[in-house]
């Protein structure tokens, strides 16, 4: 297992794992690009920042290439069986065997003796599809595409969100006819929005696969679609979920050392900082430097 973004101590936050789905040995590289692709979105992303989570990349050798899936094909002989439309009707669906991909990344764990995370699965397969948030959770599944990673690193992270409790925010059927406020804190029965109104005003109908009677926080958002990132409900929700993993003190960000000098009309200098306790003076030098450069 290889440590792509290393925060600190696995046992005191979060440990994301991509998992290789569907690639050759000969194609181990490839799949290490892919990673490396999300590692760079990871850190892209609003709410990341140094320590917050562990990202790893974790190779298993399939004996066929998930490049030759197709949709209702069905599974190859890859490692965790992966295949479009798996259990549903949706050809964009793409997943496989949950249990096998979790024993699997267990077993590297455990030998680590690394703290169960979450897992991405990256599947060798560059036509659109993902899963996320399934039963028993921890797992997700994205096609990949290494010519297109904005594109593909979206599907992974809304595919990710899933898991970390996000709800999708598309609509595509008509009422929601829902009576119970959901859990997810990104969509409601309230068209005032009133669970998120300390980040966002208001509400905008259609969410959760419904087109009406139940709201959103804003009109776009990464579990809608990938016309930008996510929503700041959703940048608010990760960031809180991932420092709910944190169990040690982040390392401590060194602030930027500030060198000021400067030069009064006498000759006099200040350096390092350290000011005499006559501002006046100072800001006579700050007018005479200003005079000087610009007339
Ligand atoms: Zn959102």
């Amino acid at each position: 297992m290889k440590k792509l973004l290393d925060g600190g101590n696995d046992a005191g936050r979060l440990n994301l794992v991509c998992l290789s789905e569907g690639y050759l040995e000969s194609e181990r590289p490839l799949f290490e690009a892919h990673a490396k692709q999300l590692a760079a979105a990871i850190k892209s992303e609003p709410w990341y920042r140094l320590g917050l989570l562990n990202l790893h990349a974790f190779f298993v050798r399939s004996n066929q290439s998930a490049r030759a899936l197709k949709p209702k094909g069905g599974p190859l002989d890859t490692a965790f069986r992966a295949e479009y439309g798996q259990g549903t009707r949706a050809p964009h669906v793409i997943s496989g065997n949950d249990a096998a991909a979790k024993d699997s990344v267990r077993d590297a764990q455990n030998r680590a003796s690394s703290p169960p995370g979450h897992i991405l699965v990256l599947v060798n397969c560059t036509l659109y599809g993902g899963k996320g948030g399934g039963e028993g959770g921890g797992i997700c599944w994205t096609y990949t595409d290494r010519y297109n990673p904005a594109r593909w690193t979206d599907c992974a992270l809304h595919e990710w969100g899933h898991v970390l409790g996000l709800a999708d925010e598309y609509g595509g059927r008509g009422n929601a006819n829902r009576s119970r406020e959901p859990r997810e804190p990104n969509i409601t029965l309230d068209l005032r929005g009133g669970k998120w109104r300390h980040l966002v005003e208001g509400a905008v109908e259609g969410a959760a696969g419904f087109d009406y009677g139940i709201y959103r926080p804003t009109k776009d958002c990464r579990m809608r679609s990938f016309a930008g990132g996510f929503c700041a409900v959703c940048v608010d929700h990760i960031r809180r979920e991932l420092e709910g993993y944190l169990s040690e003190p982040e390392p401590e960000p060194q602030p930027a050392q500030l060198v000021i000098q400067t030069v009064r009309p006498d000759g006099a200098r200040f350096t390092d900082g350290v000011f005499p306790d006559d501002s006046a003076g100072c800001m006579e030098a700050v007018a005479f430097l200003l005079k000087r450069q610009f007339g």
